[in-house]
């Protein structure tokens, strides 16, 4: 039961521990968001920083291009073999440049490069819309980055202001892969290029540099990627201090719970054993305890020995008591039942006769009564001794006995008198009874030294009678028949 409270409780506290560890999970996260967003920021400013010094330096490189075109212009002359050693590609890369191409106002003239699809592309360009001084980025199809070319026009050295150009001049360099790895350097990121702009990744950090040629029109983009660092960092921490945080309470969890076993629920089960089976072995060893398992196992072992004690005596209380019971019994037979003849005494007809005389008048229900009286029992006596008397009287009582029935009362009244009550018998009934008797005495004596009879008279209770006027009645009827001769019933 308390194993089971403590597990709810340890379960509760657990759940609570999840909602707030998700609480601070969640919070963390959002804030990871928060810091995401400023690094970011960071990021991008950071990346457009170096993309800018970058294009810079682009730029640069195409300022010296306009010395360069200067210089170039009166190089080339249409009415002559242009001095193709001036063109020649390695006489340019020392300056920052990878291709040269010449065109005339309408056609390809002439180009120099080290890469073949930019000879390809540059032999396609198309010049006639190329204007005086067009800086152009550009993705050609089978590139995987953009090329920057810059347009000069080519004029004679007569012509001062340059108003009429005989061809053009292109130089221009290629974002190569290097250039890629240096701004991946820098930027500490992943670049690529790309001619719509990319998704962003929310786990990454993510820049997107838009390329646009001299007329402003984008050309494409260089999508900066890199990891989001604290995001990263901040994920491991979470996990490891969930990881820790579980460990810790599932550590916390088995300390607490076997010591609250050891110390709590073991001691409580073994006191409640104890206490049901009224053993005090197994709480012995608590009683040294001076916490409160301790004082409780001193009082369970006080209560206990008491209990024992009480057992005891309650054990010899109730030995007592059933003999106490055998004792009444024995006083009750002696107080009803007369020891020498089986008769009922006295005591009974004085606790049975007003019941008997009350319900017999309440329900109209007939009450008769035998009284009998041995004949010159007094004479018996003197002739034959007391010790014959009492065998006498014995014997007339076991007659009595065996000729009235269970519910009838057969009482010694004097010393060989006898009072029978008849519930529920009429007078006619009662008087059968009473010869019965007589005869059956007559005839147990028949063949003895003494020739025993007895008197009886009987009488019904009536509606006018009191107990007395009843009792009265049958002995009266019994001088009766001591008076008419002895052994014979009078009816009155
Ligand atoms: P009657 O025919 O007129 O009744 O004459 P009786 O001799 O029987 O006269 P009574 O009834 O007065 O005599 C009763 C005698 O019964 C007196 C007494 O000695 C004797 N007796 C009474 N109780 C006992 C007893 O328990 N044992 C013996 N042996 N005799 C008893
Ligand atoms: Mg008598
Ligand atoms: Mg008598």
């Amino acid at each position: 039961m308390l194993k089971r409270r403590i597990l709810r409780v340890f379960l509760i506290s657990l759940i609570v521990l999840l909602f707030i560890a998700t609480g601070m999970t969640m919070f963390v996260i959002e804030n990871v968001q928060k810091n995401f967003e400023a690094e970011q920021e960071n990021y991008g400013r950071m990346v457009e920083q170096i993309s800018n010094l970058y294009s810079q330096r682009m730029n640069s490189v195409a300022e010296s291009y306009s010395i360069w075109s200067e210089f170039y212009s009166y190089v080339i002359n249409p009415n002559k073999e242009f001095e193709q050693k001036y063109l020649d590609i390695d006489y340019f890369t020392k300056y920052g440049i990878d291709f040269v191409a010449v065109y005339n106002l309408d056609n390809f003239v002439y180009a120099d490069s080290s890469d073949e699809r930019i000879l390809k592309y540059l032999k396609g360009l198309d010049v006639k819309n190329l204007k005086n001084e067009f800086h152009e980025y550009d993705l050609p199809k089978s590139f995987n980055f953009p090329i920057e070319y810059f347009v000069y026009s080519i004029c004679k050295s007569s012509d001062v202001r340059r108003e009429n150009p005989v061809g053009f001049f292109v130089v221009g360099n290629t974002y190569d892969l290097s250039d890629f790895f240096e701004l991946r350097k820098l930027a500490n990121s992943d670049v690529k290029f790309s001619e719509t702009l990319p998704n962003r990744d929310s786990k990454m950090l993510n820049f997107a540099k838009t390329l646009k040629n001299s007329s402003g029109v984008t050309v494409g983009y260089l999508n900066f990627t890199a990891t989001f660092s604290s995001y990263k960092y901040l994920i491991e921490n979470i996990i490891v201090t969930v990881i820790l945080f579980g460990a810790v309470f599932v550590i916390f969890i088995t300390y607490v719970a076997s010591y609250l076993s050891a110390n709590l629920i073991n001691p409580f089960s073994k006191i409640v054993y104890s206490i049901e089976n009224g053993t005090v072995d197994n709480i012995e060893q608590y009683t040294q305890r001076p916490d409160e398992i301790g004082e409780l196992s001193r009082t369970v072992k006080v209560y206990l020995n008491q209990r024992e004690e009480i057992n005891v005596y309650l054990k010899e209380l109730e030995s007592k008591n059933s003999s106490l019971r055998r004792l009444n019994e024995e006083v009750r037979m002696l107080l009803e039942k007369d020891q020498l003849t089986g008769l009922l005494t006295r005591f009974v007809f004085n606790s049975q006769i007003e019941r008997l005389y009350v319900s017999s008048l309440a329900d109209s229900m007939p009450l008769s009564v035998i009284m009998l009286d041995i004949d010159d029992f007094k004479k018996i006596n003197d002739t034959h001794g007391h010790l014959k008397g009492d065998d006498v009287l014995r014997r007339v009582g076991s007659v009595i006995l065996k000729n009235t029935r269970m519910s009838d009362f057969p009482i010694r009244i004097g010393g060989e008198e006898v009072l029978i009550l008849l519930s529920q018998t009429e007078l006619d009934g009662a008087f059968a009874i009473a010869e019965r008797i007589r005869r059956k005495v007559k005839e147990e004596f028949h063949s003895d030294v003494v020739n025993v009879t007895i008197s009886l008279g009987v009488t019904q209770l009536n509606g006018n009678d009191t107990i007395e006027s009843l009792l009265k009645r049958v002995d009266d009827a019994v001088y009766t028949s001591k008076k008419n001769g002895k052994n014979q019933t009078t009816i009155i």
